[in-house]
């Protein structure tokens, strides 16, 4: 039995491989339900499907709107986050309201002790917990998120054609760009789109506005709601057209979320304290969005795992077995994550000095190593 913890993207796609492979799994999450939390946000996933197509966010200087990088869109897919779970739920008996609390494990086996108090058994367990997992602070209890220096407030909202003043045509998917002097940055991305689904978003773009600046600007994020979208207003007060209009439409009662810019990374071959454990995706490796990679490693995450335990074959959870392909798990994940979350890092600091733009992994195209 497999207990995998957390149902996002890597948990639902290794449920889903075990489920079509008839290999028993439990799979678990803290929220009562798919739709449980609010806001939400839209994935690129480019050479996780692609394996190697090249990618470079088109990007314009918000001052004076000038393109500085552009690709065309067949190069990557944009998906809605929420939805990708929803599909990737199909068929699956997902546990809601269990958080994880504890682990205990010996030789032959592991359990997961959830808030609720109960226990569940089995041979291995996948951390997929994301970016404060649990898990992880139990395997690791010295584990420290390394906080970079940068604020971030995000809000979504529904506008018309007509009050997106004509951004929809820059890029069907997403678009970036820096304040050359105050170096604010914005990502902006479409959630839904009029013609996407019959009951989504009907005439209008669901849209999400992200505004980050550096901790050296001395801006603290504000407590509420209301204070958190004046300021993202008051940051792209000096912004071109459409930009400006784009962040001063947002109403006072779009849920502008705060989101802690930090990251962590596993070691290979570090000990942890339960050998019948181990971590994916987010968990494991913790990076900044600004290469919008995340999620492109945590697929290739299951890919790897099963490629290096034979799960059809019930000899993988011996104790040996299972800590010589766990440890090639491991191995593999970390010879492809490092780069990748070493760009994101240095690629997050880059988007909030617009001198540090041109070559900065913010903008190199984002590849999987053909050696990985
Ligand atoms: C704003 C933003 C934009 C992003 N854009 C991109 C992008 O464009 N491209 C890209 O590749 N990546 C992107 N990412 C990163 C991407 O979202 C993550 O890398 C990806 O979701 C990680 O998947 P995961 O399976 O590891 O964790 P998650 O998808 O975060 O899932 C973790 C699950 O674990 C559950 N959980 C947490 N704690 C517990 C517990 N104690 N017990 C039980 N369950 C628990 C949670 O409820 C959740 O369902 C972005 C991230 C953000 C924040």
């Amino acid at each position: 039995m497999i207990l995998i913890i957390g149902a996002g993207i890597s948990g639902l796609i290794l449920a889903q491989y075990l489920h079509s492979q008839s290999i028993p799994f439990k799979i678990f999450d803290r929220d009562s339900a798919l739709d449980a939390r609010t806001g939400g946000w839209g994935l690129t996933l480019h050479w996780a499907l692609l394996h190697s197509a090249p990618f470079s966010p088109p990007r314009s200087s918000i001052g004076s709107p000038r393109p500085l990088f552009d690709v065309p869109a067949e190069e990557r897919i944009r998906v809605n986050r929420g939805r990708l779970r929803e599909l990737l739920t199909t068929g699956l008996d997902v546990k809601w309201n269990k958080t994880l609390r504890e682990i205990w494990s010996d030789e032959k086996g592991v359990t997961a002790v959830f808030e609720d108090g109960e226990k569940y058994i089995g041979e291995l367990l996948v951390a997929c917990d994301g970016a404060r997992s649990v898990a992880r602070s139990i395997l690791y209890p010295d584990a420290k998120m390394n906080p970079l220096p940068v604020q971030l407030l995000g809000a979504s909202t529904l506008y018309s054609a007509e009050e997106m003043g004509g951004v929809q045509n820059i890029d069907p998917f997403i678009f970036q760009g820096s304040h050359p002097e105050t170096d604010v940055f914005l990502f902006f991305s479409f959630l839904d789109t009029p013609s996407n689904f019959n009951e989504s978003s009907r005439d209008r773009y669901h849209v999400q506005i992200i505004i980050s600046w550096a901790d050296s600007k001395g801006i603290a994020v504000p407590k509420e709601n209301v204070d958190r979208i004046a300021l993202m207003k008051s940051l792209s007060e000096n912004w071109s057209e459409p930009f400006r209009s784009l962040v001063h439409k947002l109403p006072p009662d779009a849920e502008a979320r705060s989101i802690r810019i930090e990251d962590w990374m596993f070691a290979p071959g570090r000990p942890n304290l339960h050998p019948r454990v181990t971590l994916m995706g987010d968990a494991a490796h913790t990076m900044t969005m600004f290469r919008g990679e995340g999620a492109n490693n945590a697929i290739v995450d299951v890919l790897d795992l099963v490629k290096n335990v034979d799960f059809r074959n019930e000899s993988c959870f011996d104790s040996e077995v299972l800590a010589t392909s766990l440890e090639k798990y491991e191995k593999e994940i970390f010879k492809r994550v490092e780069p990748s979350f070493l760009a994101s890092r240095q690629a997050c600091l880059d988007a909030h000095d617009f001198g540090r733009i041109e070559g900065s992994p913010l903008v190199q195209a984002r590849v999987l190593r053909e050696d990985s």
